[in-house]
């Protein structure tokens, strides 16, 4: 190990705290300190390299170091890096909301940018709720979500979420919750429930953070049919299926649905800048003109310049490119070549999201193993996540694969 590469670990070491981190650990071990990147590949310090194969945490789509983002980005850069939204418009947001909007034409017409994945679960779900206080639904307060769910971490967010062992300590701060397991409970709800419900919230077609649980198919147009019956808001959290993984741009129009709330966010950059959008339809938006009507949200980063570009970039790549196209036949290649493999117990998986369960209590193990053989992803308890980016090609596929058989 190199001088420079010690010194970083041991700056780490003392000064720097990881997400979701078992510091104790952490602390023993000797973290990979990644500083380049290019397609599928991350490249350490050392200059060894890795398949990125969960995409960086679920987040690039064509590849680290994309040409196209990257000018984008640069060109932005040089020009002007950020300016407010509190006031001032500025032409690459301008641009991208109305980019955004033309994937819905007619039905999602207003684009409202914060900065992760989080934030805009918030912005869908105080945009639901106090669009009920103002347009004559002061009784519904309530949001209606699922078990297992995983919506993010700020503590509006993670009160939507299902996943037990992230709520300590704050699980009964936040919002009021309903929580179901199915389509069929939620039918089966109580009706002062449903009566002071605003926003019933899902990840779309998979759960990803439940070890890549799929719905059934046909939930999602079915949860559609029972919002609309019911008045109530569906708000659809697509920051890990957006952007192509599932084999459509967005998983709702997989099922045709169009939500009232679309939340974007990991992908929207390709996996460059953070930034996130909600969408969501003209009657919201309607609900929030005039005096005492205003939304009281934003951020200082709101509508960020750099981010915009980075989007606007990404979403000319997907037109200039066949990647959408191969998606499913990508994602069924590496579920077949999986099959082959002994240790690889049940696999689940929509387009190019794939976990696969592994035997009990050896998920961390196996990850271990993968990254020695050059093959960089996380666990999720006993579920390895295979999540690529989506310009993987057949020959790193079958690198992935071969990694996979040996460990
Ligand atoms: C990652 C994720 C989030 C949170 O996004 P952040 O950018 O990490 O705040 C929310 N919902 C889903 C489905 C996610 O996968």
């Amino acid at each position: 190990m190199t001088d420079q590469t010690a010194s970083w670990i041991a700056a780490d070491r003392r000064h720097a705290w990881h997400p979701f981190t078992d510091q104790a650990e952490w602390e023993k071990s000797d973290p990979l300190i990644l500083t380049r990147g290019e397609g599928v590949w991350l490249f350490d310090s050392e200059g060894k390299r890795y398949l990125d194969a969960n995409s960086s945490i679920w987040t690039n789509i064509h590849g680290h170091g994309n040409p196209k983002i990257v000018a984008a980005i640069q060109e932005q850069a040089a020009r002007l890096c950020h300016s407010s939204f509190l006031g001032f418009a500025n032409d690459k947001a301008s641009e991208l909301a109305e980019r955004l909007c033309a994937f819905f034409p007619n039905q999602l017409t207003r684009c409202f940018f914060s900065d992760d994945g989080s934030t805009a679960l918030e912005v869908a779900l105080k945009m639901s709720l106090q669009w009920a206080q103002q347009n004559g639904r002061e009784e519904r307060t309530g949001v209606i979500a699922f078990d297992h769910a995983y919506h993010g971490d700020t503590l509006g967010a993670s009160s939507v979420g299902g996943v037990s062992r992230f709520m300590k300590g704050y699980g009964e701060a936040g919002l009021s919750v309903y929580r179901v397991s199915s389509l069929e409970d939620l039918r089966a709800l109580p009706e002062i429930v449903i009566k002071t419900a605003s926003a019933v919230v899902i990840e779309p077609l998979i759960q990803g953070v439940n070890q890549m649980r799929p719905w059934p198919k046909g939930m999602l147009d079915g949860l559609r049919a029972w919002t609309e019956e019911k008045g109530i808001h569906l708000i659809l959290d697509e920051v890990m299926t957006g952007f192509g993984r599932t084999g459509k741009m967005f998983a709702c129009q997989n099922e045709e649905v169009v939500p009232d709330f679309l939340c974007l966010a990991k992908g929207l950059t390709g996996g460059t800048m953070p930034l996130a959008a909600t969408l969501t339809r003209e009657e919201i938006y309607e609900g929030f003109r005039g005096p005492e009507k205003t939304f009281y949200y934003g951020h200082s980063y709101t509508g960020n310049a750099l981010g915009c570009a980075a989007a606007l970039a990404n979403l000319e790549v997907f037109e200039e490119s066949q990647v959408l196209e191969e998606v499913e036949r990508k994602g069924a290649l590496i579920e077949s070549r999986l099959r082959e493999i002994s240790k690889v117990l049940e696999i689940r998986r929509v387009g190019l999201v794939i976990g696969f369960d592994v035997a009990q209590g050896t998920g961390k193990e196996v990850c271990q193993a993968l990254k020695n053989g050059g093959v960089l992803t996380r666990p999720i308890l006993d579920t390895i996540v295979i999540m690529p980016p989506l310009v993987i090609s057949e020959e790193e596929i079958d690198y992935l694969l071969d990694a996979l058989a040996v460990v």
